[in-house]
């Protein structure tokens, strides 16, 4: 079976850096599994669908990577022949993703996508119930934290060095937003998986999370 390592976590956790890190030391194919949120958002945001519209949202999120062409290259994203990458970092559209990803048919509608990333030689994949729901079998399973505190600090760096425009206190409630629907959401809660190895990585540089789960990993 094609080895899989999970990373799951809150917004702004570090996620997405512990895992592509890890998935290039491997060798390993990478999924952001919230950018697959963030594009059916951006869909929906330019093609005018409410985010509570479920079964138009299904329907957007069904065409990704069929009638929509979808291609995942590097850092970048090209959806419909447009690269989309900044984009898809924007805060209205984060939201939106955050609010559709609530909607059970949504998270339907976006799990095969998701299975396909499972190729050989093998798969890191990062979101938020990647150990409980899409990849259960996992033979790691990280769940990733790190204080409201320290992820605002590090999202603010991140989004200010693109050139957004945006305060610290605004980064801080749209995360504890975030977290609290990641949270209470009927469909696939984000909750650690059972066999989850918890880490909080508010005070370990990045290099450090990737050794630590890299040892887990070959141990
Ligand atoms: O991780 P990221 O911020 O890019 O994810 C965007 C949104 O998609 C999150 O706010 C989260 O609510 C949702 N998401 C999810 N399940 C995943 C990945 C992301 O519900 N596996």
């Amino acid at each position: 079976l094609i080895p899989v390592i999970t990373i799951d976590g809150p917004s702004a956790s570090g996620k997405g850096t512990l895992a592509s890190a890890l998935a290039a030391r491997l060798g390993y194919q990478f999924l952001d599994s919230g950018a697959l949120y963030r594009i059916t958002a951006l869909l929906a945001l330019g093609r005018g669908v409410p985010h509570d519209h479920e079964a138009g949202l299904v329907a957007l999120a069904r065409q990704l990577g069929h009638e929509i062409p979808l291609r995942f290259e590097g850092e970048h994203v090209w959806l419909d022949g447009a690269d989309v990458s900044a984009e898809l970092r924007q805060e209205e559209v984060g939201q939106t993703a955050s609010k559709i990803s609530a909607l059970p048919g949504v998270r339907q509608a976006l799990v095969e996508q998701q299975v396909a990333f499972r190729r050989l030689p093998g798969l890191v994949a990062d979101g938020r119930d990647m150990g409980t729901v899409i990849f259960p079998d996992a033979g790691l399973k990280v769940f990733l934290t790190a204080s409201v505190a320290e992820r605002a600090e590090r999202r603010h760096k991140q989004l200010i060095s693109k050139g957004f425009s945006v305060t610290l206190d605004e980064i801080c409630s749209d995360l504890e937003a975030r977290d609290a629907r990641d949270k209470q959401r009927t469909a696939s809660p984000m909750v650690p998986a059972a066999d989850a190895r918890l880490l909080d990585n508010s005070h370990l540089s990045i290099d450090e999370s990737v050794e630590l789960v890299l040892g887990w990993w070959t141990d």
